[in-house]
């Protein structure tokens, strides 16, 4: 099995080392991923600049362009071969309900997934980051899946991991996308030459995070497996819209 990996918060990352580590015993690894942190990129790519490939000391190829523009060069011409599967992440933090909008993450794995090839985006849930290796093993435990029953149709998982030890995960289990609210405002401050400049606030708290929602498994204590898809359009709107167009 050919595994291509890819991230966005660089080819450094303890996720990314962790996540290949976790998956080679189940095939041939090669991992694409962004020079430095891209977090937020999402499906983002570079078209104004020339991207280069340089090859780490551990093997990773790393690109001075965005998750999507990894997956897009490995999967169109810098590698001799398809990959069977492509994994992006572990991502340090969560990628639940509209995060997956923003996420360079989620992006690799769409990146992969709009090319024809079966895609996973992994998250990690929580604020110390202490148990990658959990993630690790449900990636392999769905990669493993996805090898010995393929499914007849693409794929694209969007997986969120709690990060505790494994044997402390309280189930696995397939949901839908929460709803965050509002983000939280700009956070304004001065640069030491004295100009006002801004960081862009932390994400929202769940709004809708009831039963059946990523969020409501995570809360539990539960791995969140939402398979995701990628058209846009507002299906029960077409109606309206023809109709106030056509008033
Ligand atoms: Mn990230």
């Amino acid at each position: 099995m050919r595994i291509l990996l890819s991230n966005d918060d660089g080819y450094f990352a303890p996720g990314l080392a962790v996540l290949a580590e976790s998956l080679a015993p189940l095939g041939d690894i090669t991992v694409v991923a962004p020079e430095r942190d891209r977090s937020g990129a999402s499906n983002s790519l570079t078209l104004d600049r020339p991207l280069q490939v340089w090859h780490a000391h551990n093997g990773f190829y790393y690109v001075n362009g965005t998750p999507t523009d990894c997956v897009h060069m490995a999967v169109t011409g810098l590698l001799d071969f398809e990959p069977d599967v492509i994994v992006s992440g572990i991502n340090s933090g969560s990628n639940m309900g509209d995060d997956t909008l923003y996420s360079g993450t989620v992006a690799a794995a769409t990146e992969g997934y709009l090319l024809g090839i079966p895609s996973i985006a992994m998250s990690l849930v929580g604020k110390e980051f202490a148990n990658y290796r959990s993630a690790g093993r449900v990636a392999h435990d769905l990669v493993q899946r996805l090898a010995r029953s393929p499914l007849g149709t693409p794929v694209l998982l969007n997986v969120n991991v709690p990060d505790v030890p494994y044997e402390a995960i309280t189930a696995i289990e397939v949901t839908r996308l929460g709803r965050r609210h509002k983000a939280q405002a700009v956070v304004q401050g001065k640069n030491p030459r004295g100009e006002t400049v801004y960081w862009v606030g932390p994400a929202g708290a769940a709004r809708e995070a009831g039963p059946g929602t990523d969020f409501n498994a995570l809360e539990r204590g539960a791995v969140s497996i939402t398979p995701l898809q990628v058209d846009l359009t507002h299906a029960q709107q077409i109606g309206d819209i023809a109709g106030w167009i056509a008033r």
